[in-house]
């Protein structure tokens, strides 16, 4: 489903990504660990074509993320186009990102409508069933600025499976939070694993991503350096830099 291939990224001196290969079967769960500045984030923007990669590449379903060969070359493909591919990719940021002039419901309805052309009525009805899961049907005409953190980042989850996104992306989506508001969020993201969401998850959650995830992966200096399942990772990691890094974070 996404396959993640030879990917380098640089800014400008400094190499953040140094060949991530990756692989995310579908209807799979990938939790992505490492230490600040291992480039976990920059890879979650490289998928999404938010970062313009130096080599290597991204597909998801086959179809190449951000460029296309074209007489036999590899070249960027048209803004419109990523942004259509963008669709197809959800993304769920550390600091939720909601519209803050819209109300809950909107926030949910825009994108539909602006971007996959659905008539409002559909987009509306399907918001209400996202809302419901998410368990804030009682939220849809309040304003984000009125919701606590753990409401805010499950709207912005809702918001982003509007869009019916093969895959979904999380960057920290808990790491704002107070603690008091972190198992709300988790709680919906297990469920969405329990459907058949795929997803990768940037996490710090040792414990939620030895639950929920199938594979768990961790990132050091721009490389992936080891992943399998969580038992593996978590409790016997064959590398060195895993164990130290687990033992910080334990
Ligand atoms: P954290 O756990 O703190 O979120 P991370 O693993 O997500 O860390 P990244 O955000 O991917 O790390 O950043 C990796 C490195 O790339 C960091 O040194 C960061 O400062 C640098 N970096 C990221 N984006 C840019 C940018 N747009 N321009 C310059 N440097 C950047
Ligand atoms: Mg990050």
């Amino acid at each position: 489903m996404v396959d993640i291939r030879g990917v380098h990224k640089s800014f400008g001196p400094l190499a953040v990504l140094r060949g991530v290969d990756l692989q995310v079967a579908a209807g799979s769960v990938t939790a992505v660990l490492g230490p600040s500045g291992s480039g976990k984030s920059t890879l979650l923007r490289a998928v999404n074509h938010l970062e313009k990669l130096d080599r290597g590449f991204v597909a998801v379903d086959g179809e190449l993320i951000g460029y296309r060969y074209q007489g036999g070359r590899l070249r960027e493909r048209p803004e419109r186009e990523v942004l259509r591919q963008r669709t197809g990719i959800g993304f769920v940021f550390q600091d939720f990102n909601l519209f803050p002039h819209l109300t809950v419901l909107e926030n949910l309805v825009e994108a539909p409508v602006g971007v996959l052309r659905r008539p409002r009525a559909t987009a509306r009805a399907r918001a209400r069933e996202l809302l419901d899961r998410v368990g804030l049907s009682d939220k849809a005409d309040a304003y984000p600025r009125r919701l606590s953190g753990g409401q805010q980042q499950r709207v912005a989850i809702a918001r982003a499976l509007a869009l019916e996104p093969k895959v979904l992306l999380l960057d920290e989506p808990t790491s704002a939070l107070d603690p008091e508001l972190v198992g709300e969020v988790l709680d919906v993201i297990r469920d969405l694993a329990d459907s058949g969401t795929t997803m990768i998850v940037v996490t710090h959650e040792i414990g939620f991503a030895r639950e929920v995830a199938d594979t768990v992966v961790f990132m050091d200096g721009g490389v992936v350096v080891e992943q399998g399942p969580p038992d593996q990772v978590l409790d016997n990691p064959r590398q060195e830099r895993t164990r130290a890094f687990l033992a910080k974070v334990r």
